[in-house]
């Protein structure tokens, strides 16, 4: 394995005073549900409203050599990795097709980084930003199958653990698979007999049909109220799906209406803002997928989420995702 645990220490070093630090707090609410105290670990508060800034800082932290970074993202990633290059002084260009809707080129290039358009579609942005590397000397930073990406996100699981050394369950959102790979690394470097249980949506979750077929798999992407969970994991990938493979001890799928629920539940209980993605680990206990016994915590990974959609959920209205429509209805606890 290439990540370890002196390796997530040391991105814990170099993302110190940036990225770290994030609230651990108790839902009274779910905990009465579960059983057990459970604990949310609030990504929601970090300065780009998700965790992929560690990640992203921890690599540009050890891209000194090169002239630059680049990645083709308009998501979380693509906003992490500009703010880490701008943070450290760093130049970022990231790589988007014609199609990207002008906000969020424009909410990119706010964080200071160089946007570059080709072509009209992801694939032919990501071309661009496979070429920057030989052609300008960048550094392309994987969203997740980079070791430095992947010590980064581990930091949160040494910071959990840190906190809470009793925690006994996580519950941990599952796209690529980067942070994933890189708490469930920490945590049972710290502490050998802790769950670590991957969770993602049932409509498009890639890195559950590869570690079910046991290689690479590439599915056909649907919409999806956990769309930051959407995506491929790489027909090449090197490392986070072996080390999902080697660490992760269940897996588990939630369906939209369940993510639909959770989303109210955190909204209304706990009064927090948060995508889709960050709810299938509270989906999955609120629908009694999984039984947790001791202390449990989840990430509340991130908040860039399309306030439309957010307000329907919350207001409980339907919400058409291409050819699926999740029945709404008002919140009752
Ligand atoms: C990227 C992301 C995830 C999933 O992380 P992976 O490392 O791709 O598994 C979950 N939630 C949010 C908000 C994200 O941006």
């Amino acid at each position: 394995m290439q990540v370890t645990l002196a390796d997530i220490m040391a991105a814990a070093r170099a993302i110190g005073g940036v990225a770290d630090g994030t609230p651990l707090v108790p839902s009274p609410f779910i905990s009465a549900r579960a059983g057990v105290e459970f604990l949310l670990k609030l990504e929601n508060m970090q300065p780009i409203g998700a965790f992929k800034l560690r990640g992203a800082l921890n690599a540009v932290a050890g891209a000194v050599d090169a002239a630059g970074v680049t990645c083709c993202s308009t998501g979380n990633h693509g906003r992490g990795v500009a703010h880490a290059a701008a943070a450290r002084g760093m130049r970022a260009v990231i790589c988007m097709s014609e199609l990207v809707p002008k906000a969020k080129v424009d909410g990119i290039r706010a964080l200071g980084a160089e946007v570059r358009i080709t072509g009209r579609s992801q694939d032919a942005a990501q071309a661009e930003a496979r070429r920057l590397p030989e052609e300008e000397g960048l550094y392309e930073i994987s969203p997740f199958d980079d070791p430095l990406v992947i010590a980064g996100q581990g930091t949160i699981g040494l910071e959990i653990l840190a906190r809470r050394p009793d925690v006994e369950t996580l519950l941990v959102p599952l796209s690529g698979g980067g942070l994933a790979a890189g708490v469930a690394c920490a945590a049972k470097a710290i502490k050998p007999d802790i769950r670590v249980v991957g969770i993602s949506m049932d409509r498009g979750a890639a890195m559950y049909e590869s570690l079910r077929a046991g290689h690479p798999v590439e599915v056909e992407e649907v919409p999806s109220l956990a769309d930051s969970l959407g995506g491929g994991i790489g027909m090449e990938n090197r490392l986070s799906f072996p080390m999902c493979r080697a660490l992760l001890d269940d897996l588990l799928l939630v369906s939209e209406e369940e993510i639909y629920r959770a989303m109210q539940v955190l909204y209304y209980e706990d009064r927090i803002v948060a995508e889709g993605a960050c709810v299938v680990g509270l989906a999955a206990v609120l629908a009694g997928k999984i039984a947790v016994t001791g202390p449990t915590a989840t990430i509340i990974t991130g908040r860039n989420l399309d306030m439309e959609v957010f307000t329907r959920v919350v207001t409980g209205r339907d919400v058409t995702l291409g050819d699926k429509t999740v029945k709404g209805a008002p919140y009752a606890a």
